[in-house]
C-alpha cells in the first residue's frame, strides 16, 4: 500500500530515476523489517560426489515479501547494499548457516561443508573475517567446514583493503570457492593471487555440455587448471543425468543442481540427510 501510495505521488513530481530509488527505498525498509522480524530464510542445496554422497550444502537466502511474494536474491542483496543494512543481513546470513551446522553436527551430520555467498559490500567491512570468527566459534563450527564463495567480480578487485581480506580468510582457516566460474571474463590473473579450495563451473556451461561442443572443451580446461591448482571442481545446474555423466566423463569432481536436489528448507534437509543415512 505505502509502495503504490508513495511512488504514485511521485511520479507527477518527480523523476524517473527517483521513482526507482524511492521504489528500492520502500523495498528495502520492508526487507529491513523483515530481517529484523526474523521473516528471513536460507534453503540449503546438497553438493554431492558421482555417488550421490552429499558432501555439502549452500545456504541460499530466500525472502518472500508479504505483498509482492518471492524476491529474485541478487535483487534482495543489491537493495541491502543500497540501503546500507548488508551487513546486518550478511551477519544474519553467516550466523543462520552456522547455527544450521551446529544443529546438523548435533544429528550426526559432523562433515558438511556450508558454503556462504558473500557480496562486494560485505567484503568492503573492515570487520568481516573477524566476525566470521567470532561467529563460528559461537557455534563450534571449525573453520574448514565453512567455504566462502565469491564471484569474477570481487576476485577482480584492485582494492588492497579487499584483496587483504579475501586472503585474510583463508588464513583464518575457512575455505575460499570461486563461484560462477566461466561466465563472465574468467581471467586468470586472481586466481594466481588467491589460493582457491574450490572452482565452481557456471551453469551456463552445464546447461549446454551436452549439445555445444565448446562447453565441454571449456569444462575441461578449467577441470585441468583446477587440477593444477589442486582444487575441487563443482559444477553447477545439473539438471539430468546425461548431463552429470559428460561432467563426471570430464573429471568434474562433485555437482550441485535440480537433478539431485533444489534447495531446500531446513527440514526437508534434515529429511534428505536421513534418508541418505539410511540408503547406505
Ligand atoms: P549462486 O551462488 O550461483 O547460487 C546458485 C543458484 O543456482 C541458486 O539460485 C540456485 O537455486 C540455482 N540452481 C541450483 N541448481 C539449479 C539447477 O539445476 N538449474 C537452475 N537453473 N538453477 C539452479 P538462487 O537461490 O536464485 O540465487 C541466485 C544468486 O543469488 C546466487 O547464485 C548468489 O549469487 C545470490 N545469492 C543467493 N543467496 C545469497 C546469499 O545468502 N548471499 C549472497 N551474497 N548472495 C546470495
Ligand atoms: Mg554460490
Ligand atoms: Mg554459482
Ligand atoms: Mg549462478
Amino acid at each position: 500500500y505505502r509502495l503504490c501510495e508513495e511512488s504514485g505521488q511521485c511520479s507527477t513530481l518527480l523523476s524517473r530515476n527517483d521513482v526507482i530509488g524511492n521504489i528500492a527505498r520502500l523495498l528495502a525498509a520492508d526487507l529491513e523489517e523483515d530481517l529484523q522480524n526474523n521473516k528471513l530464510t536460507l534453503f540449503y542445496q546438497p553438493q554431492v560426489d558421482y555417488a550421490g554422497n552429499i558432501t555439502g550444502v549452500e545456504a541460499l537466502l530466500r525472502w518472500q515479501h508479504e505483498y509482492y511474494g518471492y524476491i529474485y536474491p541478487p535483487l534482495v542483496i543489491a537493495l541491502a547494499e543500497e540501503s546500507q543494512i548488508i551487513d546486518k543481513l550478511g551477519y544474519w546470513i553467516v550466523e543462520t548457516a552456522c547455527s544450521e551446522l551446529e544443529n546438523l553436527a548435533a544429528l550426526g551430520c559432523d562433515n558438511l561443508i556450508m558454503s556462504i555467498n558473500i557480496s562486494v559490500m560485505q567484503l568492503e567491512n573492515e570487520f568481516l573475517v573477524e566476525t566470521l570468527d567470532q561467529i563460528a566459534k559461537d557455534h563450534h563450527v571449525r573453520h574448514n567446514n565453512l567455504e566462502i564463495e565469491i564471484t569474477e567480480q570481487l576476485a577482480l578487485s584492485n582494492n588492497p583493503d579487499i584483496i587483504e581480506r579475501i586472503k585474510s580468510i583463508k588464513k583464518h582457516g575457512f575455505r575460499l570457492a570461486l563461484d560462477d566460474y566461466g561466465k563472465g571474463h574468467s581471467s586468470l590473473v586472481y586466481i594466481k593471487e588467491y589460493d582457491f579450495d574450490t572452482i565452481k563451473i557456471d551453469g551456463s556451461l552445464v546447461q549446454e555440455i551436452l549439445n555445444n561442443n565448446n562447453c565441454g572443451n571449456i569444462i575441461s580446461s578449467i577441470v585441468f587448471l583446477a587440477e593444477s591448482l589442486h582444487c575441487l571442481v563443482i559444477a553447477e545446474y545439473v539438471e539430468n543425468e546425461a548431463q552429470r555423466n559428460a561432467l563426471h566423463h570430464l573429471r568434474c569432481d562433485y555437482y550441485q543442481g535440480y537433478f539431485f536436489s533444489e534447495p531446500l528448507p531446513e527440514n526437508d534437509l534434515i529429511k534428505y540427510l536421513q534418508s541418505e543415512k539410511r540408503n547406505k
